[in-house]
């Protein structure tokens, strides 16, 4: 028999399964479900950036391209990041084309880190962070941004993480899962903290076309900063193009260079077809970005508004097309909401604690998703009656372990008796006395 406990890779099997893919697999096979869990545009690709990469199949572009991405690409990508952000990065050395954001990520992690470095990773944020880090033979040093900072990193959180074996800071904004931003005052004053040291920053810049303040500032446009930050960026969210598995990552030519070598073994190019879309994306696709954005904007409001209504605070997110919204009023941890949530009403939203420390207490729920689907999660009863917006009203007595009040034929009840403990309780229906419902408490 192989005990492949021991052939494996330690670091490996130490790693923890993401916990997002546990709510896909659940609503898989769902009738009726509704998903506000994956962090994935509901848009199709628009279709001139398709119809680019079908061209380039027509005409036979089915070879491998340069290590670092068609050169016609990465002259796009500098353009664009000129235009958009008053970026200059050349398009011969400072910029390496990669499978994804999440390919860039990766790369710049080996890249940067020795054995024993320590990385400081904002949370909550996204998921890859610290496990790669940990790949790379780093130490990833968590560190846990607060609702009342509008999940903003402080100077004064970043100072008391650093220590001597401080490499990096990732800057996950706008973030995933918070859709919090940082704009160009508050990176100045952790650049402030930054001046004078050998940290890196590796800015994950994936959502910045999606900001609904203003616009999204780089670290890499501060004075002093543009020399020791990373810019990875890619084309999943701006264009809605997830499955096309294309990125980028932009800094000092040094950098680039090395990331390249690891690339060019690891991967060879990223994919031909999509390199040949993402240059129409890049030269023709700002009014894509600016309908899409428009769009989730109005679905930020309704949702966020919506989660308001119901009596769970919101935290107003300005960035990404995620809601945070807190449900410790609700008595539940976060996977117990959302387990709930699914099992009572097939709508998939994800646990905080998914994204680390601070996550705690808050689910993440997509705005992703057409205001139909939007609409419909909101008004499951379930979510109500966790709330306690509707049946602590409708509920009103216990009589003999008999709850008595007008509710729908749903129940559940947020009992506020000495003996429970705010707790929460199905309440099974019994019978109707007159026009009054009877139910007995059972201990959900
Ligand atoms: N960074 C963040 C913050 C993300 O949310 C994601 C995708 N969910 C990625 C990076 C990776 O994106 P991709 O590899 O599709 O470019």
């Amino acid at each position: 028999m192989m005990d492949y406990g021991k052939i494996m890779c330690r670091r490996v099997q130490d790693i923890q399964p993401s916990g997002i893919r546990k709510y896909f697999d659940l609503l898989q096979g769902m009738e009726g479900g509704i998903s506000l869990g994956i962090g994935e545009p509901d848009f199709q690709t628009p279709w001139h950036i398709r119809d680019a990469g079908i061209f380039s199949l027509e005409k036979g572009f089915t070879k491998y391209t340069p290590n670092a991405g068609l050169s016609d690409l990465r002259g796009a990508i500098s353009r664009y990041l000129k235009r958009r952000f008053d970026l200059e990065y050349a398009a011969v050395g400072q910029i390496l084309v990669t499978v994804g954001g999440s390919e860039g990520l990766d790369l710049t992690f080996r890249t940067l880190l020795e054995p024993g470095d320590e990385v400081i990773i904002p949370t909550p944020s996204f998921v890859c962070y610290g496990p790669l880090v940990s790949m790379a033979h780093a130490v990833p040093v968590l560190v846990e941004t607060k609702e009342e900072h509008e999940f903003r990193l402080t100077p004064e959180e970043l100072r008391r993480a650093i220590t001597p074996r401080t490499k990096a800071l990732v800057l996950p904004f706008p973030c995933n899962p918070t859709g919090g931003v940082m704009g160009r005052a508050d990176l100045e004053a952790l650049a402030d903290v930054l001046r004078g040291t050998d940290i890196m920053v590796i800015s994950d810049e994936i959502y910045a076309e999606l900001t609904y303040g203003g616009r999204h500032v780089s670290m890499a446009n501060l004075p002093d900063m543009y020399e020791r930050t990373v810019v990875v960026n890619g084309f999943s969210k701006a264009y809605s193009m997830t499955g096309w598995r294309l990125g980028y990552v932009c800094g000092p030519k040094p950098i680039i260079s090395a990331m390249t070598k690891l690339h060019q073994y690891g991967i060879m190019s990223a994919p031909t077809t999509s390199q040949y879309a993402a240059i129409e994306a890049l030269d023709h696709g700002d009014g894509d970005i600016e309908a899409m954005r428009e769009e989730y904007d109005g679905r930020r409001r309704f949702l966020v508004e919506g989660f308001r209504r119901l009596g769970l605070s919101c935290f107003e997110p300005l960035g990404a097309f995620y809601t945070f919204p807190c449900i410790k009023s609700t008595g539940l941890t976060s996977e117990q909401f959302c387990d709930r949530f699914l099992a009572a009403e097939k709508v998939a939203v994800i646990p905080g604690s998914a994204f680390g420390p601070g996550g705690e207490g808050y689910v993440r729920a997509t705005y992703a998703a057409s205001m139909h689907d939007l609409g419909e999660a909101l008004e499951r009863r379930w979510l109500e009656g966790q709330t306690g917006r509707v049946l602590p009203v409708l509920f009103e007595e216990e009589k003999g372990g008999l709850w008595q009040g007008h509710a729908p034929s749903y129940a559940l009840v947020r009992a506020q008796g000495e003996n429970l403990h705010n707790r929460l309780l199905d309440v099974k229906i019994t019978g109707v006395e007159g026009n009054v419902l009877v139910g007995v408490a059972v201990d959900g």
